[in-house]
């Protein structure tokens, strides 16, 4: 979609530290880390948030979480000690980028509940 910047990162038209690509998805580092693992995981298909999901996109979601997310956990490092995923969504939920993705967090103690 024009003028999404995670779209123009999932193009490459801008650049981004990307720490893995397939067909479906990009992960790339948060420009701001909150943590000292913080990495995105977006669909290269542009999608708003949760709440744009459709029955389409299940097998996506799926991928996401039953593969992406657990084999970065691993690689980087934080899938035995733990991490937190999330997905901000909407004005109150903290979404500032309108383009689904999965905040994946770690190697420090997360605390509760998120401010
Ligand atoms: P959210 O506030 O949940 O929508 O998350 C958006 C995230 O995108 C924030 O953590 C930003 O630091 C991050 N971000 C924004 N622009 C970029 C960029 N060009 N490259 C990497 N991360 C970015």
């Amino acid at each position: 979609m024009a003028d999404c910047i995670f779209c123009k990162i999932a193009n490459k038209e801008i650049p981004s530290s990307i720490v893995y690509e397939d067909e479906q998805v990009v992960a790339f580092k948060d420009l701001e880390p909150q943590a000292p693992v913080h990495v995105l995981v977006i669909p290269k298909k542009h999608i708003e948030s949760i709440l744009a999901l459709t029955a389409e996109d299940a097998e996506l979601v799926a991928h996401v979480f039953t593969e992406v997310l657990p084999k970065l956990a691993r690689d980087l490092g934080v899938a035995e000690k733990g991490f937190r995923v999330v997905a901000n969504t909407g004005e109150e939920g903290g979404q500032s980028v309108k383009h689904l993705h999965f905040h994946l967090l770690g190697g420090r103690s997360m605390q509760w509940p998120p401010g």
